[in-house]
């Protein structure tokens, strides 16, 4: 890895579980079991993250105490309760594994689906999504809502799967550390990486009873859900040149109002008329304004972007795979030329 450049991230491990623990202590030792168990199965080399969102029970201990007896458990305390998404966001920064799956704490998702998700990856995906079966949540509150959203978000992003709101899904290294999540992003994760150019592929999974506790969500989710949806649409349709849709709709909008411009202007050279009383002079001058309006908000946008992809160092690529032959060690490098 030596000759690798410096800012390329790479994983070094096979699989990372990220799980956010919002007060869910009496589900954290069944959990540490499950997983413990599940992941031994897959044979792979394993990190399980746990991000403990600020609870106030006794998952702060009971996460301290399974991290004591297994090295592999990461714990991540944060400060106060900052949400699901900063909570994945956070395991995702952590993350060190080829892939990284996303589980709940409350074991509604199986933790032995992981190897079927696995499964699926390695059929050459970069995002296999969990569809829930057989839903226990309530119908009206949960199950109408979440299946009107999944076909709205499917619609507009264009990336269509059944169960956008399934945390159980797995995504390859380079997806979960390409992404900038914030506010309730996390479920758009398979329609923000379209931009990356990935293939994203779903599998049936269970979907279990909560085994303890209670949701965190009502009703009020679904708004969120809304309001985030049209962020994400913005993001995904104006992302890299704002300016090239502003201008269109500035082009277009401007052009019409020179046209109907033009026109009065011949009608009143050629016909002596008078056009300073016509609606349709206003509607000309409005749009050649408008059109103004709208290609300056898309170069303003533009220097947003600029702002963006300059200061976080955002890339404007993403790479699949690269190959190159690598010298077996420093120093061997001749024998083989
Ligand atoms: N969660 C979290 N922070 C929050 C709310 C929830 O980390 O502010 C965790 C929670 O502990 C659980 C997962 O996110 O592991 C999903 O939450 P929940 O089961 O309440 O959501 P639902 O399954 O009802 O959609
Ligand atoms: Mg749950």
């Amino acid at each position: 890895m030596s000759n690798s450049p410096e800012n390329i991230l790479h994983p070094q491990l096979e699989l990372s579980i990220v799980v956010p623990i919002y007060n869910e202590e009496g589900n954290i030792d069944r959990l540490h079991s499950e997983l413990t168990e599940a992941l031994a199965a897959t044979g792979r080399d394993y990190e399980v993250i746990a991000i403990n969102d600020g609870s106030q029970d006794g998952s702060y201990d009971l996460l301290n105490a399974v991290q004591a007896r297994d090295p592999r458990w990461h714990v991540i305390h944060f400060r106060r309760n900052f949400g699901q998404t900063a909570a994945i966001a956070a395991g995702f920064d952590a993350a060190r594994g080829e892939i990284v799956v996303t589980i709940d704490a409350d074991l509604q998702n199986d933790p032995r689906d992981i190897q079927r998700l696995l499964d699926k990856f390695a059929e050459g995906y970069d995002i296999v999504s969990g569809w829930r079966q057989d839903r226990k949540e309530s119908l009206f509150l949960r199950r109408i809502p979440s299946a009107l959203a999944n076909r709205l978000i499917s619609r507009s992003t264009g990336v269509k799967l059944h169960d956008y709101g399934c945390t159980l899904k797995a995504y390859h290294f380079d997806v979960v550390k390409g992404i900038q999540l914030y506010g309730e992003l996390h479920r758009f994760i398979p329609a923000l990486a379209r931009q990356m150019g990935v293939r994203v592929a779903e599998i049936p999974v269970k979907d279990r009873a909560r085994q303890w506790g209670s949701s965190k969500y009502g009703f009020s989710r679904t708004f969120k859900v809304v309001l985030d949806l049209i962020v994400v649409v913005f993001i995904l349709s104006y992302f890299n040149r704002p300016l090239y849709v502003f201008g269109a709709a500035g082009f277009l909008v401007g052009g019409i109002g020179t046209l109907l411009g033009a026109y009065l202007t011949v009608f009143k050279l050629l016909t002596e008329n008078k056009i300073g009383d016509r609606p349709l002079l206003q509607l000309a001058a409005l749009l050649m304004v408008l059109g103004v309006q709208f290609v300056s908000t898309g170069i303003v946008a533009d220097m947003i972007m600029r702002t963006y992809h300059e200061s976080q160092r955002k890339p404007i690529y993403f790479v699949r795979e690269r190959r190159r032959s690598q010298p077996e060690q420093a120093g061997s490098e001749r024998e083989t030329a």
